[in-house]
């Protein structure tokens, strides 16, 4: 039954996804439409590397030929034709791989698409178009493949007009490997000639590790038709007709000194998919007890999927420049999977899998040496360039986050990478790092100050920072939810602790004179009447309550105690379903506020108990919380309203 399904033609319909792909594709990126040459033949390298790499384990996979890309032209009939010599795809594989778009998260991201093409194709980008990209240019896209180790009557033919349909018949083809032939538009004409082929490979292929051929031509800019040339083209065959047209050389195996910015940029686009230029990159050749090759880049935008637990990441990995894997995340730890790159080692097994590499010693010691490649390689970024490295923190800075709590050996390192948004900053940015606030910090100070909050906004008005206001301190304010999580890994910068400024007793040091530490004192003393009225009061909901003094304007404000789980890491331990234990919190009273000082003299119990819970519910609020009893606050609240004469 399956049998007689795989040999008959049939018609299918594109996955819905794949249909929308499509549409995007043609009506957004008419303004860089090259870009289909450098995809295709991305993915011909790709199916090269493949085919060397399942040749390892089956040496007659491999062909009569060395690994190769054949683009032939046709300038009468408006075709290019894309061939390799690569692994090739089974039918089951072609209905896999170009009827369906298998990336996870596909489904999330054509929700974020808006339906403006200026701004989708921006999206796109960053979502990667491969092999569809050929319909930017052609409105029909025939392709043979047969199977490396399949024979050559198993071959499969698939045609599309990039609508809704493709069909798949059974073909024949001699050589294992994939054949695509672009039938292009009217108005793509131009891109049938052999100028305009080659002007775009060396844009965008040069760095291509397998050759790239093209047939040769009297001269470069000739346009003349010459149809009977390439009527062989199917034969892949090397035709003494054909020059290589690129540099065929593994980039990484060049002296940094020989490569140009441009090929390093087009490099980086070949193996991360991504349209992008990276913002930086790291190439270094180890030698001595461990060889290896590593090309790191960092990227300037976030992937769609850089929040999906199970989307890829890791290098490309080489064993001595034969491909062996795509997205090693064994070399690079998970806060640092926004790094793109490959290595190329000489000391790991060319038959090694990901089982193997997750224990073997050698892999330990490379991820160890490049985390801290990547981390240099950051560290001199931000140095170099300030405005950009903000940028970059805005799109991965919480995955950096991540850091400090899973390499305790790099604490100090992350630490220098990591920026904020602080009292100080000028605009809504995480813009300032450690060593900044350090640099401005007053000389009597021995804490960084931080608060934690919901938003940014929230941070700005809440009571706690009144008093570093009021005594010039800057304070982080820190928004992003695994900022609680990141500042439990992280208690000390360059000899100073941190401090969460709304966390236990408010004690600014040295910062406080002597005369203010007494007057303190004597102002506790002169309300512990009215603390012990309310804790009695409010025994119910309140851990503690106290005289505050790092209140100016507000009445009231909750602290945490030194120990207990602040609000922010309650609410993800809570989303994520777990139980979390209940704490109180301490209600601080402003003694110089003139409702407390009002308070204090209240001598009506029913009255004082309303005005207690109005400035605790107070506090809540400023807090981002929730009221527990929001009725019983409002009816309280009214009562002493209306009390107003
Ligand atoms: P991507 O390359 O990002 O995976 P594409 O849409 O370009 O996405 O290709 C989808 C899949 O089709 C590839 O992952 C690969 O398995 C297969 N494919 C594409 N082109 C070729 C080719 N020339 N030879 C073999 N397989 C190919």
């Amino acid at each position: 039954m399956a049998k007689a399904q795989e040999t008959k033609k049939e018609t299918r319909g594109f996955e819905t996804e794949a249909k929308q792909l499509l549409h995007l594709m043609i009506h957004s990126l008419y303004s860089n439409k090259e870009i289909f040459l450098r995809e295709l033949i991305s993915n011909a390298s790709d199916a090269a590397d493949k085919l060397r790499f399942a040749a390892l384990s089956n040496p007659k996979l491999l062909g009569n030929e060395e690994p190769s890309v054949y683009i032939d032209f046709d300038t009468a009939k408006s075709t290019i034709t894309i061939s390799d010599t690569g692994i090739g795809m089974s039918r089951a594989e072609v209905i896999n791989n170009l009827g369906t778009i298998a990336k996870s998260g596909t489904a999330q991201f054509f929700e974020k698409l808006t339906g403006d093409e200026q701004k989708d194709s921006q999206l796109i980008g960053q979502f990667g178009v491969g092999f569809y990209s050929a319909f930017i240019v052609a409105d029909k896209v025939e392709v043979l493949t047969r199977r490396a180790g399949r024979p050559a009557k198993e071959a499969t033919i698939w045609k599309s007009k990039g609508e809704a349909n493709y069909s798949l018949e059974v073909g024949e083809k001699p050589e294992p490997g994939t054949q695509i032939t672009l039938f292009l538009k009217d108005d793509e004409k131009e891109f049938a000639s052999g100028f305009r082929i080659k002007s775009v490979i060396k844009k965008y292929a040069d760095h291509i590790a397998i050759p790239v051929y093209m047939p040769v031509e009297a001269a470069p800019e000739s346009q003349a038709p010459d149809a009977d040339q390439n009527q062989n083209d199917e034969s892949t065959t090397t035709d003494p007709g054909y020059e290589i047209v690129n540099d065929a050389k593994a980039l990484w195996t060049k002296p940094r000194a020989k490569v140009k910015k441009s090929e390093y940029n087009e490099f980086y686009k070949h193996i991360s998919h991504d349209f992008q230029e990276p913002l930086t990159w790291s190439h270094n050749k180890v030698e001595g007890k461990l060889e290896y090759t590593s090309l790191i880049f960092l990227p300037s935008r976030a992937p769609f999927d850089l929040w999906n637990r199970d989307a890829a990441r890791g290098l490309k990995l080489y064993v001595q420049r034969v491909f062996i894997m795509d997205e090693a995340e064994q070399f690079l730890p998970l806060y640092l999977r926004f790094i793109k790159g490959v290595v190329d080692s000489n000391d790991i097994s060319l038959n090694v899998s990901r089982e193997i590499l997750q224990k073997d010693p050698v892999v330990d010691s490379m991820r160890s040496a490049l985390t801290k490649r990547s981390l240099d390689m950051l560290d001199k970024f931000r140095k170099k360039d300030r405005e950009k490295y903000t940028e970059f923190w805005s799109e991965f800075g919480q995955v950096l986050k991540e850091g400090p709590g899973e390499d305790f050996g790099n604490k100090d390192k992350i630490a220098k990478l990591l920026q904020f948004n602080t009292t100080e900053s000028k605009e809504d940015k995480q813009d300032q790092g450690l060593e900044d606030y350090l640099g401005r910090c007053k000389a009597d100070q021995d804490k960084i100050y931080y608060l934690v909050a919901e938003s940014l906004s929230a941070a700005k008005s809440s009571p706690h920072l009144e008093i570093f206001k009021k005594k010039g301190i800057e304070v982080i304010l820190m928004t992003d939810r695994i900022d609680e999580w990141l500042m439990g890994h992280l208690t000390e910068f360059d000899g100073k602790q941190f401090q969460d400024v709304a966390r236990g007793q408010l004690d600014l040091g040295k910062l406080d004179s002597k005369k203010e530490k007494s007057k303190q004192k004597s102002v506790e003393e002169e309300y512990a009447s009215l603390v012990e009225r309310v804790s009695k009061l409010l025994d119910s909901r309140v851990k503690e309550v106290r005289v505050s003094h790092r209140l100016t304007d507000s009445a009231s404000c909750l602290a945490v105690d030194d120990n207990d789980m602040g609000l922010q890491m309650r609410k993800i331990m809570e989303a994520s379903g777990q139980s979390v234990p209940e704490t109180k919190p301490i209600l601080e009273l402003n003694p110089s506020h003139p409702l407390v000082t009002r308070l204090d003299k209240e001598q009506d119990e029913e009255r004082f108990g309303d005005i207690a819970v109005v400035l605790f519910g107070q506090a809540s609020l400023a807090e981002g919380g929730q009221l527990s009893d929001p009725a019983d606050f409002t009816s309280k609240l009214n009562k002493l309203l209306l009390q107003i004469n």
